[in-house]
């Protein structure tokens, strides 16, 4: 079932690695952190609001009372509706801003496009559907598909609101409800509102000079233009590009799945690198008949888990080789694992533990460093498409395509690590390091903006107040204030999913899928007390933030990171900005277990009923 620790690289000198790796974090830091993104404004109109899978669709404003209003149909808002309707909840709305449901997977249709980590983790909701992906990281279009049957089996497209955005989420204490417009007029009077917008779904471009002077085309990757570059998400043949200059800003984990394909289609293509990612070998096998046939009941729940341990846990609960996943996501741990129980004594202190992870997570980069000079044959192209950094300081990949693209000679790699990011974009195309390179097209794969920072420019929604006009985005600028991460005291009736001071997976459907239940559950109960709404006290919501605060460990890790989303551009976490903001310390699990024991109890403790 499961696998053995793998061999890593022993001729490694720590020391001289940690100064490399500081080096090359320092080179890379620039001190506008975040703020060196440019946010999308409507101007930009394509790059956000534009929806290139659906037309519009012209409708009457809706104008009614319903009771629950989810905002977003992806994962998290397909998991908090599934949920509702278990738990007897009829009365929902979705309204999400694309022409389906999906949520990443609806906008995300760039070619390449698969799950990262396997889907038979990832993919929720397996055994409910009766479905079986068709193999480890399935493709995009499979994973959409999936969303739909979601939508399908739970009844979530009777009234779902497509091709619509909020525009404001306002409360009215006369009726106990809350007020959603949007951009198509509707007024929805609510009583439940459920924040599943994603953690990072509003693309961001980078903040280079002279951005707008292009005079070629330009797209964002969660926005393919398949009219530009031919073919289209189930056929990904990118005909249209033989005679064309394509340069890709970004390596990122979207730039690893899209680049094989432009190398493979485009007349040539510039890939612009200022951090490599790192890239191991992808085992994408089709799903094996017989041992989907062979799986028990709980098998998803219980392989969610595994690849949690191995994956999420620092020193892991298990022994190796009961790592059901046995890849790059689970390596480290796995190793550590391994380690553990080869050591001669009966318990290892702290301080040794974390050696041993130090030295596992060093031994695994330099192994993907070095099968990189196994694949490339550029020495110096070899060397920039290393990582000098930590394990998880950015998020792992694998593709056995992408290495490969760089001995193409129709594809070129340029570092820009040195002057911090692409210099300057001309008529003509890009600078960098002095040298101008003419393109046709500019293809940004740089990333979303994380919610966590500025929930206002993610969501695009401008106000959402709650009592007595209290804004949210006040309320929370200096750091989170929620009751088990999903709801907050002056805003009754709103619950929040994504990374709040709540339980964090390493797979983020296992995550809304834990929130979906729980607001469920207490949406049930609400209605079933014949309240009219809910809120946290807030004595419970200040006892859980300093709870979440005194169990958090120092975010040191993330700080000596190299630049990225993952530590607000290398300007540390301080615990309250982090994309993976303030987790529940002692895990994912524990967390389910602690929410699972107080819905145990029954008597919504910290909630208090709105007559
Ligand atoms: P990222 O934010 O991870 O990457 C953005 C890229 O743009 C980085 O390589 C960044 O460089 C680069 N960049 C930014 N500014 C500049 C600049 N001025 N000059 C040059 N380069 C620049 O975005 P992605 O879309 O790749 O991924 C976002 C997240 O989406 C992932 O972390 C993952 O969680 C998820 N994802 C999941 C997938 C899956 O499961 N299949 C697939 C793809 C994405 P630098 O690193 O130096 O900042």
């Amino acid at each position: 079932m499961g696998c053995a620790p793998s061999v890593t690289p022993h001729d490694i000198e720590l020391d001289a690695l940690r100064e490399k790796y500081r080096h090359e974090r320092d080179k890379r830091l620039r001190k506008e952190g975040t703020a060196q993104y440019v946010h999308v404004t409507a101007e930009m109109h394509d790059f956000w609001e534009a929806d290139p899978h659906t037309p519009p669709v012209e409708r009457d404003p809706v104008v009614e009372n319903v009771d629950v209003v989810i905002i977003g149909g992806g994962f998290a808002g397909l998991l908090a509706g599934a949920n509702l309707k278990k738990a007897g909840v009829q009365d929902v709305r979705i309204i999400e801003m694309g022409g389906d449901f999906g949520g990443a997977w609806y906008w995300n249709r760039y070619p390449g496009i698969q799950c990262d980590n396997e889907s038979y983790c990832y993919v929720p909701m397996l055994e409910e559907l009766n479905y079986m992906p068709s193999k480890r990281f399935v493709d995009g279009v499979e994973i959409y598909q999936h969303c739909q049957n979601m939508g399908k089996h739970f009844g979530l497209y009777e009234g779902a609101l497509f091709g619509t955005m909020i525009r404001s989420i306002r409360w009215d204490e006369a009726t106990r409800r809350w007020t959603i417009v949007t951009n198509q007029d509707d007024e929805l009077r609510v009583r439940f509102v459920i924040m599943a917008t994603g953690p990072w779904s509003k693309p961001k471009l980078p903040g280079i000079s002279g951005l707008s002077s292009f005079k070629g085309h330009t797209f964002h990757s969660a926005r393919w233009d398949y009219d530009y570059t031919g073919g289209g998400p189930k056929d990904p043949v990118l005909s249209k590009l033989a005679d064309k200059r394509v340069a890709v800003i970004g390596t990122g984990a979207t730039a690893i799945q899209i680049v094989p394909f432009l190398g493979r289609y485009a007349k040539h293509l510039t890939v612009f690198q200022r951090t490599p990612s790192a890239v191991d070998h992808r085992r994408n096998d089709p799903t094996d008949p017989e041992w989907a046939a062979s799986l028990q009941p709980g098998w998803q729940r219980d392989r969610q888990e595994n690849f949690y341990i191995f994956s999420g846990e620092p020193f892991p609960s298990k022994p190796a080789e009961d790592d059901y996943t046995c890849d790059f996501f689970t390596e480290v741990g796995r190793n550590v694992s391994g380690r553990v129980a080869a050591s001669d004594k009966a318990e290892l202190s702290i301080e040794e533990l974390v050696a041993i992870r130090e030295q596992e997570d060093y031994g695994v980069m330099e192994r993907i460093r070095r099968r990189i000079d196994d694949i490339v044959d550029d020495p110096t192209t070899a060397e920039a498409l290393k990582p000098y950094y930590r394990y998880m300081c950015k998020r792992p990949c694998s593709s056995n395509d992408y290495l490969p693209t760089f001995n193409r000679p129709n594809v070129t790699l340029v570092d820009v690590s040195s002057s911090k990011g692409v210099e300057r974009i001309t008529e003509k195309g890009l600078v960098a390091n002095g040298q101008e390179y003419e393109v046709d097209c500019v293809i940004f794969a740089s990333g979303f903006e994380i919610a966590a920072q500025d929930q206002k420019v993610a969501s695009g929604i401008e106000a959402i107040d709650g009592r007595d006009g209290l804004s949210l985005y006040d309320h929370w600028r200096e750091g989170y204030q929620t009751f088990h991460g999903m709801s907050s005291h002056g805003f009754p009736g709103l619950f929040f999913t994504g990374f709040t001071q709540g339980g964090l997976s390493t797979s983020v459907t296992a995550m809304y899928e834990q929130q979906g239940e729980h607001i469920a559950y207490i949406i049930r109960e609400t209605l079933a007390r014949g309240a009219a709404s809910v809120e946290p006290t807030r004595q419970a919501q200040d006892d859980w933030v300093r709870t979440i605060r005194e169990l958090a460990p120092p975010d040191t890790f993330l700080q000596e990171c190299t630049p990225g989303y993952y530590n607000n551009e290398g300007g540390g976490t301080g615990g309250i900005r982090a994309a993976v903001s303030e987790p529940y310390a002692p895990g994912f699990y524990k967390f389910g277990e602690l929410i699972g024991e107080w819905r145990d109890k029954g008597d919504l403790g910290g909630m208090m009923l709105i007559d």
